[in-house]
C-alpha cells in the first residue's frame, strides 16, 4: 500500500506537471499568435426585438491557429486568464472593438466582454478610455459585458473601474445572468444599463413554464428599471416570439446571425440602411 501511495504521489506530480507544460505552451502560443496576427475578432448583432434592427454588435474573439485550425475562445480565453495574458489580450480586443465601431454609424455600439483580471489591473480603466480615444470613438459608444464573478470578492478596485468608466459614459451590462451566483444585489449596487439573460433559459433540456416566468419576471424589472433585457442564443423564430412576447427588449443568436468579421458587420449594417 506503501509503495503504491507513492506511486500515487509520483504521477499526481507528473500529470501537474504535463497540465502546467501544457499552460505554459499555450501561454507561449498565444503571446506569438498575437504578433502573427492570427487573432480576430468577429462581430454578433444584437437586435432590436421591436423594430428588428441591429443596435450593437457584441465582439468575440476568435483564433485562428495554423495547425489547429479555428480555436474558440472557450478553449483559450481560461489560459490566457491563469497566465495573466488576458491583460495584453484584452488590451487588443478592446482597441480592436473601438476602432471597427468607429466605422459604423453613430446609433450603432459595440460590447466588449472583459475578465475580472482585466479589470483589476491598475490602471484598467485608464486603459479603456485611452483605447477609445485612440480610435476617436465617444464612451457612450461602448458597453462592457461582465459577468457576475467578477463581483465574487467584493473589491474596491472593481467598483472604482465601474464609476469611472460610467462618469465617462461607457455603459455596463450583466453578461450570462441567472447561471452563476445571481445576486439581486449587483443589479442595486451598480449602474447596470442591460441584462443578457443567459441561453440555457431559451434552449435546452430545462425550457419550459419555469423558465418563462423567470424571463417573464427579469423583464418586467428591467422595463421598471429601465434596463433593456437581451434574450441570448435564440435559434429560432418561436424563441425570438416568446422571449419578445416575455417583455424582452433585444436578442441575439444565431436566428439573426452568427458572429461576423468586420466587414460583414459593416454590410449588414448597410444593407439595413438601404431598405
Ligand atoms: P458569451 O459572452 O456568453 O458570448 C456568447 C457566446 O454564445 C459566443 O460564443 C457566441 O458565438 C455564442 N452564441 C451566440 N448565439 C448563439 C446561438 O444562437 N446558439 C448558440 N449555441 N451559441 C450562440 P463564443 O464566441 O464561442 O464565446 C464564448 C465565450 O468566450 C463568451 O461567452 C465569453 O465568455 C468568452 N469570450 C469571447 N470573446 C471574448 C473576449 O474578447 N474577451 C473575453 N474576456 N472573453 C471572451
Ligand atoms: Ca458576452
Ligand atoms: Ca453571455
Ligand atoms: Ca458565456
Amino acid at each position: 500500500a506503501k509503495v503504491n501511495g507513492r506511486n500515487q504521489v509520483c504521477f499526481f506530480a507528473a500529470s501537474m506537471t504535463r497540465e502546467l507544460v501544457r499552460k505554459k505552451e499555450i501561454e507561449a502560443e498565444l503571446r506569438a499568435a498575437l504578433a502573427r496576427d492570427e487573432l480576430s475578432i468577429f462581430f454578433q448583432p444584437i437586435v432590436d426585438l421591436e423594430t428588428g434592427r441591429i443596435r450593437t454588435f457584441e465582439a468575440l474573439v476568435r483564433w485562428f491557429h495554423p495547425e489547429k485550425g479555428e480555436l474558440r475562445p472557450d478553449e483559450f480565453i481560461p489560459v490566457a486568464e491563469e497566465t495573466g495574458v488576458i491583460i495584453t489580450l484584452g488590451n487588443w480586443i478592446t482597441a480592436q472593438a473601438a476602432r471597427a465601431c468607429a466605422q459604423w454609424p453613430e446609433d450603432v455600439t459595440v460590447a466588449v466582454n472583459l475578465s475580472p483580471l482585466q479589470i483589476r489591473a491598475s490602471g484598467a480603466a485608464l486603459g479603456i478610455l485611452q483605447a477609445l480615444r485612440e480610435a476617436n470613438l465617444s464612451p457612450s459608444r461602448l458597453e462592457l459585458e461582465v459577468t457576475e464573478s467578477l463581483f465574487l470578492d467584493d473589491n474596491q478596485n472593481t467598483a472604482r473601474f465601474i464609476k469611472e468608466l460610467s462618469e465617462q459614459g461607457v455603459r455596463f451590462a450583466l453578461d450570462d445572468f441567472g447561471t452563476g451566483y445571481s445576486s439581486l444585489g449587483y443589479i442595486n449596487k451598480f449602474p447596470f444599463k442591460k441584462i443578457k439573460v443567459d441561453r440555457s433559459f431559451v434552449s435546452g433540456p430545462n425550457i419550459g413554464v419555469k423558465s418563462d416566468a423567470i424571463i417573464r419576471a427579469v423583464a418586467e424589472m428591467g422595463s421598471t428599471l429601465e434596463m433593456d433585457i437581451v434574450a441570448e442564443g435564440l435559434e429560432t423564430i418561436d424563441q425570438v416570439r416568446a422571449v419578445r412576447e416575455a417583455g424582452c427588449t433585444l436578442g441575439q443568436g444565431y436566428y439573426f446571425s452568427r458572429a461576423v468579421p468586420d466587414y460583414l458587420a459593416a454590410m449588414l449594417l448597410a444593407q439595413e440602411r438601404n431598405e
